[in-house]
Formats: structure tokens, C-alpha cells, sequence
């Protein structure tokens, strides 16, 4: 008798941090949808129903996915209970231990491995001891990154030339050894190339290591978008890569765009009946990522910017920005909000991200270059102010900005997470000025019109025959037949 093909069951191990989860979801919910792939996400009990609520429709359709929970060693890391998500860190002493945290993850993951037995462990990259431990099981081990192949490249580069200590804080360089001219100062560096001794940099280092002992890693890209870079990196960096994005894709409906990622403070048909009034493109749409909180000072000035551009917009604020400082409240949930009824939405806490960039009356998008936000936008074909705070982000800035062209930057100079840290504020003239150049203009249309075309592509990428379904099916037999 003829045997149909493997069935092959993987595990999804994803950072706890909406940034890796969200994409890690959409990931597990696009294996699943593949003929005999059964998904399972592991997860801890207080992120576990973002997971449940975004799959239960997929179960119910009859598609093999599901949520398994390991604890979260918080008391023992040195948490408070509650502190599972990189979100709720609210000190550097907090973000570091979350990183001890993940450490102490190992042994549940084996007991779990040695319980279900999968064919495939997909980890994230803050797993790196998640390839050992798969091949004590004798299964493959797979890294989910979360960035840009641009972005590796551009840390690849800066790790191996090691020119970053010769140079201060805010004196520009060329980045060696990748496909375009790229300048950089060393005060637009990640905390690693900043001598910065914590959990993070040991971690980062590792993952290095084990970027190269693993299976191959999986990219949430298409090669269409950064063609030069995809094949830099499998050239130079990771022989076996796969893009397979934007994942994002995968959301097809609008249960699905409202429901991803933490619960929304508004109700989607809200939302949609506020940009139903619109015309297309003629609203901006500012949010810094999941969870990062400006200082009092700079969201005073971005509300008077806005409020001097006169374009209508959409401004995501997270919690924390509302309730812990007198004179913001006062000013801006007061004054500012009447004031601009009918032209601003300000939405509290979360929003549907992807169900508002998917609008035709989105025109522009405010982002912090986390790399899930830079590719919904390019998704959607909408053009971006950038203003890069943390991490790689500046790196995805000067993709979007000198390579793609799809937007411009405010002129950001400082990677840090932390508040105090921060010396410059952006002035109310700068906001205004930048909201002005992306929204309307020869340059606008120019950049909105590169951006539509990017937009087909990537729907395109994601299609049957497409580069992004090609990889995935590509993968999925090689997977099948170890
Ligand atoms: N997001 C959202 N609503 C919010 C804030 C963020 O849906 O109010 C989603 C966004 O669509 C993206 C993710 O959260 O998928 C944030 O990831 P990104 O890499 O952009 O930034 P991070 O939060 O990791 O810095």
C-alpha cells in the first residue's frame, strides 16, 4: 500500500516579547496550513491566551495547531510574579533578569521534546542553547531571527571589521563589506557594540555561535525586497536560509488582523468606521512598537507637530504614557484630544496594527523600525517617517530610507530603551516638517508609488509559485524527508 507523504509535527518556541511572538504565531499558523503539518507553539501561562485566541479559529477549521505551557521562572530569575513578558520590564535590572529567565527555560523545553517527541524545533534566536537540546533528540534545530536580512548583514559586518571602538560617539562611517554604501555613526549602535556588559550581549554572542551549528534559519523577508542582502547573507553569513514573509500574510480576514497580537483598546469596527471617512491616504498612522514609553517632553512635542501639520492621523500611545505624569495628562488628553476631535484618533494602549495599515486611507506610517512594523508597512505600500530607538532599528531605517527609498528619516542619533538615557528631543518644527514631506508633495507620491509596487511583491512572494511559497514548500520536503 502506498504511504501518503511524512507527517511531520513541529515545535514554534518563540522570545516572550510581542515582536517575536506575534510573527512566531502567523509562522506556526503558515506550517499548519501545509498538507500533514501539525504545529505546536510553546508558550507560559500569562502569554499562553494570545496564543489561544488567534489559533482557536484555525483549530476549529480543523487545522493542527496548539499551545503547550511550560512555567515561567520569574521568582527564580529575580521577577516579580506576573513578569512574563519582555513587555512588563519596567527597569534594567528587570530587562536583564528576563534574560536570566529565558536561560532557566532548558529544562522544561526537554521535558516537553522528550513528551511529544516533534520532528523540528523552530527556536528564537534568544534560545541559543535550543540547538544542543535538539539534537539530543535527534531532531533539527531551526533560528527564527525577526529581522532584515539587511540587518545581520549590516551586524555581521560591524562584528567581523571591529572599527566601532576607534571611533566616537558621533563620527559617521561607511559599513564595510556589504552591497551599498550604508553611513552609520557608532551613537546609532545597539547596546552590544556599546561595551554594554549584561544578559543580552552574552546571549547575543552565543546565538553567533549557534547560528552557525544549527539547522539553517528561517527569515521573515522575501528575497524581492532586499535581493542584494538575501543572497550577501547565504553567501557570507548562513549558507541554508529561508525567507518565507511577510508572515503577516497569513491574516486574511478581519477577525484575524483585530485579533493578533495583545487584546485592542478599540473595537475594530471603530476603528474602521473613524477611517471610513477618509480619503485614501490621507491619514498618518503613529506607533512606536509594542512597548516603548517617550518621555513627557517629547510627546508634548509630537502632539504640537501634528497638531501644526493638520493631516489627519492615528497615534498609538501605550499605557504608561497616560497616566503617570500630571502635566501630559492635563495637556494632552485635555486640551489636545478636543482639539483635534475629527482630525486625531488617539488610541490608548493597543491597536489593530494590521487591521489599520491594511486601510486605503492610511497614507503614512510614524514608526520605531521595529522590523514587524517596517514590513506590515511595505505589505500595505505605505511610505514611513522613521525614528529609530533601540536595537537593530537603525539598521532597518537606512534599508527603508537609502536602500528601498520608501521613506524619511526624522533624524534620529540615540539607540537606548532607557527614558533617562535620552538627551535629545525632537522639536515640534521637525515633527511638522517630516509629517508634511510624507504626506503630500512630489517626493510623497514618489515614495508612496515605490512602496504600492513593493506591496505587490510581497503579496505576490507569499502566493502559490511565489519566492516566499516556493522556500516554505522547499522546506517543508527537505523536513520530510530526514
Ligand atoms: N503592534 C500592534 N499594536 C500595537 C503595537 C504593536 O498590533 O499597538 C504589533 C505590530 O503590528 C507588530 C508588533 O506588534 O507586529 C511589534 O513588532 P515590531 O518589530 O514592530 O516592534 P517591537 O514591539 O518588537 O519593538
Amino acid at each position: 500500500m502506498e504511504s501518503g507523504p511524512k507527517e511531520l509535527h513541529i515545535f514554534f518556541f518563540p522570545h516572550l516579547a510581542h515582536g517575536h511572538m506575534i510573527p512566531t504565531i502567523d509562522m506556526a499558523r503558515l506550517f499548519a496550513r501545509q498538507h500533514s503539518v501539525k504545529t505546536t507553539i510553546i508558550c507560559t501561562p500569562l502569554n499562553a491566551p494570545l496564543v489561544s485566541k488567534v489559533i482557536e479559529r484555525d483549530s476549529q477549521h480543523g487545522i493542527e495547531i496548539s499551545v503547550r505551557i511550560v512555567k515561567f521562572p520569574s521568582i527564580e530569575a529575580g521577577l516579580p510574579e506576573g513578569c512574563e513578558n519582555l513587555g512588563s520590564t519596567t527597569s534594567p535590572e528587570m530587562f536583564n533578569n528576563f534574560y536570566k529567565a529565558l536561560g532557566l527555560l532548558q529544562q522544561p523545553l526537554e521535558q516537553l521534546l522528550e513528551e511529544c517527541r516533534p520532528n523540528c524545533l523552530v527556536a528564537d534566536v534568544m534560545f541559543p542553547w535550543a540547538t544542543e537540546v535538539a539534537s539530543k533528540f535527534g531532531i533539527p534545530r531551526l533560528i527564527f531571527h525577526g529581522t532584515s536580512y539587511f540587518a545581520f548583514c549590516v551586524f555581521h559586518s560591524l562584528r567581523c571589521y571591529e572599527l566601532l571602538n576607534t571611533l566616537s560617539e558621533f563620527e559617521s562611517f561607511i559599513v564595510p563589506g556589504i552591497p551599498d554604501q550604508i553611513k552609520m555613526t557608532k551613537s546609532q549602535q545597539p547596546s552590544y557594540f556599546r561595551g554594554v556588559d549584561n544578559e543580552l550581549t552574552k546571549l547575543t554572542n552565543l546565538s553567533v555561535q549557534s547560528e552557525q551549528t544549527s539547522y539553517g534559519v528561517l527569515v521573515n523577508s522575501f528575497n524581492e525586497l532586499e535581493p542584494a542582502y538575501s543572497e550577501h547573507y547565504r553567501k557570507f553569513i548562513v549558507k541554508k536560509a529561508w525567507s518565507i514573509g511577510p508572515v503577516s500574510l497569513c491574516n486574511k480576514d478581519i477577525e484575524d488582523k483585530a485579533l493578533r497580537g495583545n487584546i485592542a483598546s478599540i473595537a475594530a469596527y471603530e476603528c474602521l468606521r473613524w477611517l471610513e471617512m477618509k480619503n485614501p491616504n490621507s491619514v498618518l498612522y503613529i506607533c512606536f512598537g509594542s512597548k516603548f514609553v517617550f518621555p513627557a517632553s517629547q510627546l508634548l512635542e509630537i502632539a504640537k507637530g501634528l497638531e501644526a501639520a493638520g493631516k489627519h492621523f492615528i497615534w498609538v500611545m501605550k499605557e504608561e504614557e497616560n497616566i503617570n505624569n500630571q502635566e501630559k495628562q492635563e495637556w494632552l488628553l485635555e486640551g489636545f484630544e478636543k482639539r483635534v476631535e475629527g482630525k486625531g484618533l488617539i488610541i490608548k494602549g493597543w491597536a489593530p496594527q494590521a487591521l489599520i495599515l491594511d486601510h486605503n486611507a492610511i497614507g503614512g506610517f510614524m514608526t520605531h523600525c521595529g522590523w514587524n512594523s517596517v514590513l506590515e508597512s511595505v505589505t500595505n505600500g505605505v511610505p514611513m517617517i522613521t525614528w529609530p530607538l533601540y536595537a537593530e532599528q537603525f539598521y532597518n531605517e537606512k534599508l527603508v530610507t537609502d536602500v528601498l527609498k520608501i521613506g524619511v528619516s526624522i533624524g534620529a542619533q540615540e539607540c537606548s530603551r532607557s527614558i533617562d538615557a535620552r538627551k535629545f528631543i525632537l522639536k515640534k518644527e521637525d515633527i511638522e516638517r517630516y509629517v508634511n514631506r510624507l504626506m503630500v508633495g512630489e517626493e510623497a507620491e514618489e515614495m508612496r508609488s515605490k512602496a504600492k509596487a513593493l506591496k505587490e511583491m510581497a503579496r505576490k512572494a507569499v502566493e502559490e509559485g511565489g519566492s516566499s511559497n516556493s522556500d516554505l514548500n522547499a522546506l517543508i520536503q527537505e523536513l520530510r524527508s530526514l
